[in-house]
């Protein structure tokens, strides 16, 4: 089972890498298995109210499939990874009242501390920028999430600063993201560094992507220098 690892202050500054994949799509399992073969280490974000919903999202001319793991799955797929919150259902968290944030966020925490067994105190915004002040107050309140990514990526390798608004570095498939990586690998920093990069499962198969994936976890595996890591070990390493 995943338990998050503490990792100490040091003289020499870290070189953090860490993804995370949103919506607990049954691509993720694929995806584990090469982020496993590799060492490197994923947050997935998971929507525990549609569990084994079977559809299809459209794109372009085509389909692509976008099934959710069922709660079986979940509690066998994500041992070696992170589990957080990506609301019940999905909706847009700003348009909801204070009960609907706090069910939609807190219901699914509970429920992923029951299928996985692990402390989640993170969690995704679904559809990304649709959260407020008030939201981020309402789920610190009334939840024990405690860090919340969205999709402003800002193509740096800073840590964190707000981790209500955890901003990451990039998108799997932005022009940027292969050019970051190598300048990420050759980075020789002066103060603690993180490669940040989100996206979903189901996009390999949506942009025929699992070659270009594969790729690009080569590219990021593998360096004595880097320290693989979920989102919540960066948050335990700043704040405990
Ligand atoms: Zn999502």
């Amino acid at each position: 089972m995943y338990i998050p690892r503490k990792f100490e202050k040091r003289d020499k500054p870290y070189k953090f890498l860490t993804l995370s994949f949103d919506d607990g799509v049954t691509q993720d399992e694929k995806f584990i298995k090469m982020l496993d073969e590799r060492g490197i280490k994923c947050t997935f974000n998971i929507n525990t109210g549609i569990c084994g919903l079977v559809h299809n999202l459209p794109y372009r001319d085509g389909e692509v499939t976008h099934n959710e793991h069922t709660e079986e799955k979940i509690s066998q797929v994500y041992v070696n990874h992170e589990v957080a919150v990506h609301t019940l259902t999905h909706p847009r968290l700003d348009l909801l009242d204070e009960a609907g944030v706090i069910k939609e966020v807190g219901e699914d925490q509970k429920n992923l501390v029951r299928l996985t067994g692990q402390d989640v105190v993170g969690m995704a915004y679904p559809g990304g920028p649709y959260y407020t002040e008030e939201t981020k107050r309402i789920i610190l309140e009334h939840t024990p999430v405690r860090y919340a990514r969205n999709v402003q990526s800002h193509h740096t390798f800073a840590m964190p600063t707000d981790f209500m608004e955890w901003a990451p570095t990039c998108f799997w498939r932005s022009e940027a993201c292969r050019w970051l990586i190598k300048k990420f690998i050759a980075l020789e920093p002066t103060e603690d560094s993180l490669l940040y990069i989100w996206g979903h499962a189901y996009e390999f198969d949506m942009y025929d992507g699992w070659d270009l994936i594969g790729e690009l976890l080569d590219l990021m595996a593998g360096h004595d220098d880097i320290t693989y890591v979920t989102n919540g070990e960066i948050y335990k390493y700043m704040t405990e």
